[in-house]
């Protein structure tokens, strides 16, 4: 992509409590490699510039040491300390990014990421400014009330699951998370980082295809469908 400068945040700053695993979760083996790997590889091998990744606390120096320089990845310029809730991670990742002209957020919790993947969420990003991978859900999605029944059923056909990477043009994520950080009024139930540049009234965030198998490890059977992925991706 010659001149224009991407950078990414690779996000491994949570507790992944769902795990019920002494180990945290970005750090189990899958397939014989630390979890977190896989997508930092895929970053490592793409086109993108630069990549900062985000862990918990304390954990700076042995990731540095038993995943980055072990592993010999490239393009890793930092790895910081995350914070409290995903969207302080995603800013302290952002603080140790130089100016990049376009950004991608990731969770290290989906090791499935490849390079397509990227590629389409770059190129909707570069058309629109804004750009998530997702899919369209399969299953019927309800709203379940309080009291346990459910109290509507929106139209399945208009309905995506949203996954990351997500892409940005630099200066407008920089905007929008210094705008979220600046009251803690705006940051009820975010859960993304589209949802930071809808809430502060950014463009409107382009949806491209991600894949089913960019799953997202949150709870112990999902390690297994995570090995069965990774070797049917190795087969094809
Ligand atoms: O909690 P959730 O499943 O949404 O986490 C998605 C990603 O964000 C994971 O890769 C997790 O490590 C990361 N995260 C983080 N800092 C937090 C919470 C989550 O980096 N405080």
């Amino acid at each position: 992509m010659g001149h224009i400068k991407t950078g990414a945040i690779v996000l491994a700053g949570g507790k992944g409590r769902r795990m019920h695993s002494k180990i945290q979760k970005q750090y189990l083996e899958l397939a014989g490699k630390p979890l977190i790997l896989y997508s930092l590889e895929a970053f490592d091998r793409s086109f993108v510039d630069e990549i900062v990744l985000v862990v918990g606390e304390g954990e700076v120096c042995a990731v540095r040491k038993h995943i980055i320089e072990q592993h010999h990845l490239q393009k890793v310029t930092a790895v910081v300390e995350g914070g409290q809730e995903r969207y302080h991670s995603v800013y302290a990742g952002l603080q140790a990014l130089q100016n990049c002209d376009y950004i991608l957020i990731h969770d290290g919790a989906r090791p499935l990421l490849t390079e397509d993947i990227i590629r389409r969420t770059i190129q909707g990003a570069m058309d629109c400014q804004a750009c998530a991978a997702g899919m369209p859900v399969k299953d019927t999605i309800k709203e379940r009330g309080s009291s346990g029944f459910a109290v509507r059923t929106p139209d399945r056909t208009r309905l995506w699951q949203i996954q990351t990477p997500q892409a940005f043009a630099g200066p407008l994520i920089r905007s929008a998370y210094d705008w979220l950080l600046q009251d803690e009024s705006r940051q009820r139930g975010i859960t993304d980082d589209a949802m930071v540049v809808e809430r502060y009234g950014g463009p409107a965030v382009r949806l491209v295809e991600g894949s089913y198998g960019n799953i997202k490890v949150t709870t112990p059977e999902d390690m297994a469908v995570a090995e069965a992925l990774l070797s049917l991706q190795r087969e094809g």
